[in-house]
């Protein structure tokens, strides 16, 4: 089959490997289609950081490694002792890997496992494959009114959910977002979808900048012209600031800004990954006992949560997708517009096998 492999950096190779063998509990699924990352882009750029070198402590694989992480597929084949799926299912991945037992998954904090690796990027393969087989549990049905193309969105807005419930954030809350990129706006939408109604973006890019507008942001700060800070405090009504912020940007600036925007007692939420230490006013959380909470891989139950928006119809992630490649064109086409064409672009998909 043909699967497109990570060997190093800049070097992606649409290889042609045998079909894994389908084992007791495992499924094989035709990916329909798959996100492109920020996560992938890191990793072409300036990894490998996440893509194992040496044997991974729990797949054991290292590179060359099958990539790809956010996909929607229809299940061809069932192992023995498969309980949940059945030819003909339509599914999406749920890609993260943990241990099971080490001190955070004993503590029941699977997804931040000490050995923690996820499908696509710390090897069990990849979604730009023509196949990809798996055990059960990491797999999700789709709802039967969800498109494929939709249900390779439902990773990155699992990412979303799970900044928003790291957040506390309520449907009452004035919320700010700070990087209007594909997370900013899966956050925006998933905001939407559990009732939270004041949502200010800050981002630069004029595409960018339209498009949180139709997701749901209600204001959209440009920092290149608007004095973000000034102007958030404004919208907050005398409350002191927002309720919760997130830092979705990975710079200096945005950080600056989110300890000065969120009130007494708020909250500021890392998603970004950053390329380096950052400079933090720690006294600006001590005196006004704000927190500061990571986020990164979602929970089960965060899978579950956009499942039910989607099925609901809560959530309508369609104009999330700036663009379409194939198979053949993921690192021409697809990785090229979002490196070099970042500011039109939110979310690319692959249409794999399609449907
Ligand atoms: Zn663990």
């Amino acid at each position: 089959m043909k699967a497109l492999r990570f060997h190093g950096n800049k070097d992606l190779r649409l290889d042609d490997i045998p079909i894994p063998e389908v084992k007791k509990g495992y499924v094989k699924v035709k990916p329909a289609w798959a996100g492109i990352c920020g996560t992938d882009l890191h990793e072409y750029l300036i990894g490998p950081m996440l893509i194992p070198t040496t044997a991974h402590k729990i797949t054991g694989e290292k590179v060359p490694v099958g990539i790809g992480h956010e996909m929607s597929g229809l299940v061809e084949e069932v192992g023995d002792g498969v309980e949940h799926y059945k030819v003909g299912d339509r599914v999406v991945l749920e890609p993260i890997i943990y241990d099971g037992t080490c001190g955070a998954c004993q503590a029941g904090s699977f997804n931040s496992c000490y050995s923690n690796g996820f499908i696509g990027i710390s090897g069990f393969g990849g979604a730009f494959s023509e196949h990809i087989v798996v055990e059960e549990n990491y797999l999700n049905h789709l709802p039967d009114n969800v498109s494929m193309r939709t249900g390779a969105l439902v990773e990155p807005l699992a990412v979303a959910m799970r900044a928003i419930a790291n957040g506390n954030v309520q449907a009452s809350d004035t919320v700010l977002i700070l990087g209007g990129g594909p997370i900013g706006l899966a956050i925006t939408l998933c905001l939407r979808s559990i009732g939270v109604k004041n949502i200010i973006l800050s981002e630069m890019a004029a595409k960018r900048k339209t498009l949180a507008l139709e997701m749901g942001a209600s204001h959209v700060l440009d920092p290149s012209k608007d004095d973000v800070v000034a102007r958030t405090l404004e919208l907050c009504e005398g409350a002191g600031g927002v309720d919760v912020a997130f830092e979705c940007a990975g710079v200096q600036p945005a950080v600056d800004v989110a300890f000065r925007t969120v009130r007494a007692r708020g909250t500021i939420v890392g998603v970004s990954v950053w390329e380096g230490p950052a400079s933090l006013d720690i006294n600006k959380l001590v005196f006004r006992e704000r927190r500061y909470v990571g986020t990164a891989a979602p929970e089960h139950k965060d899978f579950e949560a956009v499942l039910k928006a989607l099925k609901e119809e809560r959530l309508k992630p369609d104009g999330l997708v700036t663009k379409t490649v194939g198979i053949h064109e993921i690192e021409q086409e697809g990785y090229k517009s979002l490196i070099e064409d970042k500011a039109n672009h939110a979310k690319v998909l692959v249409e794999v096998g399609g449907g």
